[in-house]
């Protein structure tokens, strides 16, 4: 099933975390100390890195969506 990666940069704290669970779909942007996202809609195969990605946001600035 598709889905969508929500991300809400005001609650983003730096700690970079969902980078490292899916490098595929986050960056980092050094000068701001806040995550990137590179893709909204990635491909279903990385729907579990995307989950951990949100998982493990400390500052839930993650969500993940249904798309149909
Ligand atoms: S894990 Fe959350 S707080 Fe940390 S960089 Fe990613 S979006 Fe920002």
């Amino acid at each position: 099933m598709s889905f969508k990666v929500l991300f809400e940069p005001g609650k983003c704290q730096g700690y970079a975390n969902c980078l490292i669970e899916a490098p595929e779909i986050w960056d980092f942007d050094d000068d701001n100390d806040q995550a990137l996202l590179k893709i909204e809609d990635p491909d279903p195969a990385l729907r579990q890195k995307a989950e951990a990605s949100a998982r493990c946001c400390p500052a839930q600035a993650i969500r993940i969506a249904e798309t149909s």
